[in-house]
């Protein structure tokens, strides 16, 4: 081998900034507040608000490695704290304020969080839950004194208030690019979440990646709109692939729903939008009764969960809008796939495409794809052949945050990452997920752990033994079923079932349903084959899926 002579510069995050605010000063970032106006400024303005944060922090006496928490939905504030606590060198760690009062209390300690910026709609949930976080962890609001929450919490700051008088100027420290920049936890069949600790390298090439695949809608004539949250993966990497080709960005806050959406896409003329399939139903139903697409909008990114066939072809065929629907996880940054045809594809009846749309894409560059059988053995990528699917590269985790247990089960021996989808892969690169070996429940882009709602059912006397299984929903994709036997004499009601989990979970975590059965269908090693149970509850229809 020969030792090349090239320059060896570590891709930091805080380089993502610096360079749009110095290349890309014009493009836009539109943020609908929780205090409820639009803000606007632009990447050189964020710019020298994110270097105030970061004096600001260090004066908080942050240091390199402490964690950082947020609870906060997407907006110009979040993606300040995103850059400026990386930036530092300290670890921005995104709260989910889906998860259960239980997982919000396990991440902050698990994580031992320093600081948790919120926006004020959360007051609520912390003042309830901060003094089962960790003792030291310091609270402060993200808004200016006028709109600060009259709470219990104490001590707690104010963010436009560490802001002001701040230098507008930072010289970036620089440091190992494999440090950690940001950590997401997700959720964890046994019910305690997993954390994927990013680091500036696999979060650089991530948006790199990301960009190669969509260079169409990533550019600096684009303006992009995440509805996918910037507290769960990452919002998909558009916080660090738009800064990095001047694509503006437009923040749609709390309002999610059909009307807000549709307004704020068609006021910012946003070319393209990315979320999951439960958000496009609001949007799909406001665009059908006006009768039209908000004017501008070309593209609807899909992920999280399967993008149903209605949906695409509503979008596709009612309204000419390009469907994009991608797979991928929290532990690879997140983007896996994305479902960009060919132009050979682009040749087929526009039913075929969608077909194909329905599938769940090609891998992006920089990502490795095997299935395997039961024993481990690679299957080929024929179309047929079903299998356990893995991945392997630069942006998908090498384990879990302090957590060996989750890490020793995720990685195979030869170093990769066990996905717990199921999937097919054609010899034309197109994944197929057919399945789910993990024992979770995906509502509205959210997870439910299904171990954790059988522990909590089987606390009810009259519950001998249950499982809990997705099934389908047109709203929120999957919802959760509980399947219950009764114990020997009793006859449990399902009202009061549910009653009793409901004190325990969020509200949107407690089952739509519970059908009592005779016995489970089993496994040879004597564990419940929700397989079995998912086949025999196929047709199953619960309560309100009627409720579109
Ligand atoms: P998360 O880390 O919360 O983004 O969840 C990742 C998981 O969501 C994947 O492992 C899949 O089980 C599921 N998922 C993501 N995208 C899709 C999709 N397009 N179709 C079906 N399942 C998906």
């Amino acid at each position: 081998m020969l030792q090349a002579m090239m320059m060896n510069r570590p891709l930091l995050v805080s380089s993502i900034i610096d360079y749009a605010a110095e290349i890309h000063p014009h493009a836009r970032i539109v943020s609908a507040t929780v205090e409820g106006d639009i803000h606007r400024t632009t990447y050189p303005e964020a710019a020298k608000r994110i270097a105030q944060l970061a004096h600001a922090l260090r004066g908080l006496g942050v240091e390199p490695g402490d964690r950082i928490a947020t609870m906060a939905w997407n907006g110009y504030r979040h993606f300040e704290l995103y850059y400026a606590i990386s930036g530092i060198g300290a670890v921005c760690h995104t709260i989910n304020p889906r998860l259960s009062a239980e997982q919000m209390v396990y991440i902050t300690n698990h994580a031992d969080d320093k600081f948790l910026f919120f926006d004020t709609t959360f007051t609520p949930i912390l003042e309830g839950l901060r003094t089962q976080m960790p003792p030291s962890l310091r609270f402060v609001a993200m808004t200016d004194r006028q709109h600060l929450p009259d709470c219990e919490i104490p001590d707690l700051l104010c963010y436009e208030e560490l802001l002001s008088d701040r230098p507008e100027t930072i010289d970036w420290p620089e440091f190992p690019e494999d440090t950690a920049c940001s950590l997401c936890y997700t959720s964890g069949t046994t019910g305690e979440p997993k954390g994927a600790l990013f680091s500036h390298r696999s979060t650089i090439l991530h948006a790199l990646f990301s960009v190669l695949a969509k260079h169409d809608a990533l550019r600096q004539d684009r303006t992009i709109l995440p509805v996918v949250p910037l507290f769960h993966v990452n919002a998909w990497g558009l916080p660090y692939s738009a800064p990095m080709t001047g694509t503006s960005l437009i923040f749609p806050g709390a309002n999610l729903d059909g009307e807000s959406l549709f307004e704020l896409l068609e006021a910012e003329r946003v070319f393209s939008t990315w979320g999951v399939p439960t958000i496009w139903l609001g949007l799909l139903a406001e665009m059908k009764k006006r009768g039209r697409a908000p004017d501008g909008l070309a593209e609807v990114g899909v992920g999280g969960s399967a993008a149903p066939r209605p949906m695409i072809e509503a979008f596709e065929k009612d309204y000419a809008i390009n469907v994009v629907h991608g797979w991928g996880m929290t532990e690879m940054s997140p983007v896996g796939t994305l479902g960009l045809l060919s132009p050979k594809m682009k040749e087929r009846p526009i039913d075929e495409q969608i077909e194909l749309k329905t599938k769940h894409g090609r891998r992006l560059f920089g990502v490795e794809m095997k299935i395997v059988d039961d024993d481990g053995e690679p299957l080929p990528h024929d179309g047929v052949a079903a299998g356990e699917l893995f991945v392997r590269g630069n942006t998908v985790v090498s384990g879990y945050y302090n957590n060996e247990k989750a890490t020793a089960d995720a990685i195979d021996d030869q170093g990769w990452f066990g996905t717990g989808d199921v999937a097919s892969i054609r010899s034309d690169g197109i994944l197929v997920i057919t399945d789910r070996a993990k024992d979770l429940i995906k509502s509205g882009g959210e997870w439910i752990s299904s171990i954790d709602l059988e522990n909590l059912a089987m606390n009810h006397p009259g519950v001998a033994n249950c499982a809990v299984i997705a099934i389908p929903h047109p709203k929120w994709d999957e919802r959760p079923l509980l399947v219950i036997v009764k114990a020997k004499g009793q006859e449990p009601t399902k009202r009061e079932i549910l009653e009793n989990m409901a004190t325990k979970l969020a509200k949107w975590q407690v089952p739509d349903d519970v059908a009592f059965v005779d016995d489970l269908p089993l496994t040879a090693t004597g564990k419940v084959s929700k397989r079995t149970l998912r086949q025999k509850f196929s047709d199953y229809k619960l309560p309100d899926a009627a409720v579109g």
